[in-house]
């Protein structure tokens, strides 16, 4: 029987994933796979750009090399942008002049930087002018930090995760950083007014410069930056200026195909789009009216696609994903999920506060379930809420000693492991299993379970669980 043609456009964070599912379920047996990649490489996690703009080497968070592709039989089209479909004819032209035939595609094109209209922005070529960055790509990374030296002046349009994160990574290389932020407090989706305060006086200990409720004018500058002036006439000095205004999906592929698209390609439960053959998945669909911004959410569709795409479950289905991140923000353990404010007037809200720590938590609670939780500088009970959250558990009739509870490493209320990999989902038990089995580092449980291998943040957890149940082993071999 002829195998069919599966071709999927794009290969980031989503495509990773989605084609460690396909392995799984032995997808080569019914399908020849190709794979369009825009960027140059194999699939990397682009959650650790940090380490590549802090001047890592840029391999270490290259997650499949061109040799997984071809070990495999898999055609990667890396550096070739995909132009349209021909969705009647099933033909997929891309900027290189080829095209190619498939039976079924996967649109995985996920988001593009909003660079919003500022005087003196780009260059006469309508390029961002030399010294102006956009931060999503390991491109990205290597042209930032090539440009920049210790010593210089960067501006950071933009206060949310990834701003924060590029302002940390610059101030650590020596420079000098501004962040400038439209809204009154930091990270305004993820934190309340009090819990950005509370992050912008760490940022500020840690020696960066904050400017919020305010934007900038205009870039000046003979050819290359030399500085932003910003709504209120000041102005700041800038060889370096990094945008990072948040994103969008990238839908370019999907209009001209005239595959339908709102925000994001539209899509149903089984990740299809409207027109037959043709699947999406990751930041570039809207699913339900709902567009993503993280990891997660791409990660539970690929396993659904993957499990449809194969008959392995025909039944699965995606039903969307609770919105959580639990991050390391310029050094600043940051929790947040669900809402940040309170809804109805019956709402419950606790919130502690530790003026001396810069530290913060708040939770929000509505008939005894958690709706809303937030937490700086203090994340330990942040994998179990992230599980009582996920689960729909019952909180404890005084919220605040189940804060405790649950600070004290116990299990989520509702029982069951305690959730070590909110990313990947991991419990305590599964990452326990892998060390009794051998998996005695952080990367060795990584790869037995996908444990730590997402954003990261529950490494340091990870590396306690080894540590303690690596000598109880040893001591149970000895004895
Ligand atoms: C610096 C940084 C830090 C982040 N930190 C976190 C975090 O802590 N936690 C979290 O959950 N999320 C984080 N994110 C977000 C996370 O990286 C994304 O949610 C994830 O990458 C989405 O995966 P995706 O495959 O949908 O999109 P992407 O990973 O963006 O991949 C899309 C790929 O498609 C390619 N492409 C697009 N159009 C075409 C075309 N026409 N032809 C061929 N190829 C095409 C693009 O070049 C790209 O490589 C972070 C993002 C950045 C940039």
């Amino acid at each position: 029987m002829r195998k069919k043609d599966l071709v999927i456009i794009g290969n980031g964070m989503a495509t990773d994933r989605l084609l460690d599912e396909l392995m799984q379920r032995k997808a080569l047996d019914r399908y020849t796979l190709t794979v369009f990649g825009d960027e140059p490489h194999g699939a990397y996690n682009r959650i650790m750009l940090g380490k590549v703009l802090d001047g890592g080497d840029p391999d270490v968070i290259v997650t499949k090399p061109r040799s997984w592709y071809a070990d495999r039989g898999i055609h990667l089209m890396a550096g070739v942008r995909v132009e349209r479909l021909d969705t009647a004819a099933r033909r997929i032209y891309a900027f290189n002049g080829e095209s190619y035939h498939y039976d079924v595609t996967v649109l995985a094109t996920g988001s593009t930087p909003v660079v919003p209209a500022i005087d003196g922005m780009n260059g006469p070529d309508s390029q961002l002018r030399p010294g102006v960055f956009v931060y999503r790509t390991m491109d990205d990374c290597m042209r930032i930090r090539s440009f920049s030296r210790a010593g210089d002046n960067a501006v950071v349009l933009g206060g949310g995760l990834l701003g924060l994160e590029a302002a940390k990574v610059l101030s650590d290389r020596g420079l000098h950083v501004t962040i400038v932020h439209l809204a009154h407090g930091l990270m305004n989706t993820q934190l309340d007014f009090v819990g950005g305060e509370m992050l912008r006086r760490q940022i500020e200990n840690a020696g960066l410069f904050v400017r919020t409720g305010r934007t900038i004018d205009s870039i000046v500058g003979e050819e290359q930056v030399e500085g932003v002036v910003l709504d209120d006439g000041e102005r700041l000095a800038a060889d370096v200026v990094v945008v990072a205004c948040g994103v969008r999906p990238r839908v370019d592929v999907a209009r001209v195909s005239k595959i339908p698209i709102n925000k994001g390609i539209l899509v149903n439960d089984t990740l299809a789009t409207q027109v037959p053959g043709v699947y999406g998945i990751g930041e570039c669909i809207e699913h339900a009216g709902v567009v993503y911004g993280l990891v997660a959410p791409a990660w539970e569709q690929s396993e659904v696609l993957a499990d449809l795409l194969t008959g392995a479950n025909p039944q699965a289905r995606y039903r969307g994903s609770k919105l959580y991140a639990r991050l390391k923000v310029a050094g600043v353990e940051v929790a947040s999920l669900g809402t940040i404010e309170p809804v109805l007037d019956t709402d419950e809200v606790i919130q502690v506060v530790e003026e001396r720590k810069y530290a913060y938590r708040k939770l929000i609670i509505r008939e005894r379930k958690l709706i809303g939780a937030q937490m700086v500088g203090n994340t330990v009970a942040a994998a179990a809420l992230i599980q009582v959250f996920d689960r729909g558990d019952l909180m404890p009739v005084d919220p605040l000693e189940g804060l405790c509870a649950f600070a004290a490493g116990g299990a989520g209320l509702g029982g069951g492991a305690r959730q070590i990999c909110n990313c990947n989902k991991v419990s305590e038990d599964q990452i326990v299993e892998a060390i009794g089995a051998g998996a005695v580092s952080v990367q060795a449980v990584g790869e037995a379970t996908r444990a730590g291998t997402g954003c990261g943040s529950c490494q340091s957890e990870i590396k306690q669980l080894v540590q303690l149940h690596a000598k109880k082993a040893a001591l149970a071999v000895s004895a």
